[in-house]
């Protein structure tokens, strides 16, 4: 049954090519996550070692005065201010949008990446490291903090594709598309010759898009992980579990967006009817996201803006 739905889905080219970008993603994800969180630490010893009143020794005296909200926040304490002062003069984006309400500003003396989420986007607030974020967060970061000496369209060409992948209403894109986001991913990890984890994982991503990307669907005793020598065979498990993740980023995307509104809007709402019609005719997928969806529900908006009942009874 479930072999059955995916063979179907991946019968259908853009969907296909959809999931290698979302794949692709979640390998650039996976050769960044070390490098960031090097160059974090590093980032938060260079402060200190430019600022010591900042170090482990200033405590906030703020207390939840200090806290801040979304994009709001009015440090009440001298350590807090002179922190936020330091944060925004490393900000690409100072005069744009800085999601304060992903930090604990008391955390930011002793741990570097409570200092990282204020150069991400929202919702970041729990992730406690690098290996809890995804791409966008990593590239974001790289993207706002000046520590990183990139070339910043590159990064935000990825950002952009990366969008579109998950705004994608019909989760589809063309092999022309594909083409164009390999180009943008190959110049952007071109910005990092010196960082050999980065590097690799670009022939990878290459076998990837290039391959007609046989899928290997194990039949009768055949056994489940058979991957050929190039890693272009993906089995049918890790086939579903890029879809999973693809699909849970983009649920907590539209819940993101809708917690910031307090009428759905429109937009809001038909991102959120596509997906959940796709899932009503893919069980398989629709089983493992009961969670996000259950999330997306219990949002306390109006219930009739969000019309969740096809999700609510399912079992
Ligand atoms: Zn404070």
């Amino acid at each position: 049954m479930v072999l059955l739905e995916l063979a179907v889905r991946l019968n259908c080219v853009e969907y296909k090519n959809w999931v290698k970008a979302g794949h692709c993603l979640l390998l650039l994800r996976g050769c960044l996550q070390g490098f960031v969180g090097r160059e974090v630490l590093a980032f938060h010893r260079g402060l200190l070692a430019s600022a010591p009143a900042l170090g482990p020794r200033a405590a906030c005296c703020g207390g939840l005065r200090c806290s801040p909200r979304a994009r709001q926040f009015q440090p009440q304490c001298q350590v807090c201010a002179e922190w936020k002062r330091e944060i925004l003069s490393h900000h690409t984006n100072r005069n744009g949008d800085v999601h304060w309400g992903n930090c604990r500003p008391e955390r930011w003396p002793l741990d570097a990446w409570e200092v990282a989420k204020a150069f991400m986007p929202r919702g970041l607030a729990d992730k406690r490291g690098p290996e809890e974020c995804d791409a966008v967060a990593l590239l974001s970061l790289i993207n706002s903090c000046d520590h990183f000496t990139v070339d910043r369209k590159k990064v935000t060409e990825v950002i952009k594709c990366r969008n579109e992948i998950m705004h994608s209403s019909e989760m589809k894109v063309s092999s022309v598309w594909l083409q164009d986001f390999q180009m943008k991913i190959q110049n952007f990890l071109n910005e990092f010759k010196n960082i050999p984890e980065i590097v690799a994982v670009y022939s990878r991503i290459e076998q990837l898009l290039t391959s007609d990307w046989a899928v290997h669907i194990p039949e009768e005793d055949q056994r489940d992980g058979f991957e050929c020598e190039a890693g272009v065979y993906l089995s049918e498990s890790q086939v579903n579990e890029i879809e999973m993740e693809l699909l849970k980023e983009k649920l907590q995307e539209i819940y993101l967006q809708a917690e910031e509104q307090e009428v759905l809007s429109e937009e809001t709402s038909i991102r959120l009817e596509l997906v959940k019609e796709f899932l009503r005719n893919n069980e398989d997928l629709r089983n493992g996201l009961t969670e996000e969806m259950q999330k997306l529900a219990n949002l306390s908006l109006q219930p009739q803006k969000l019309v969740l009942g096809a999700f609510g009874g399912d079992s």
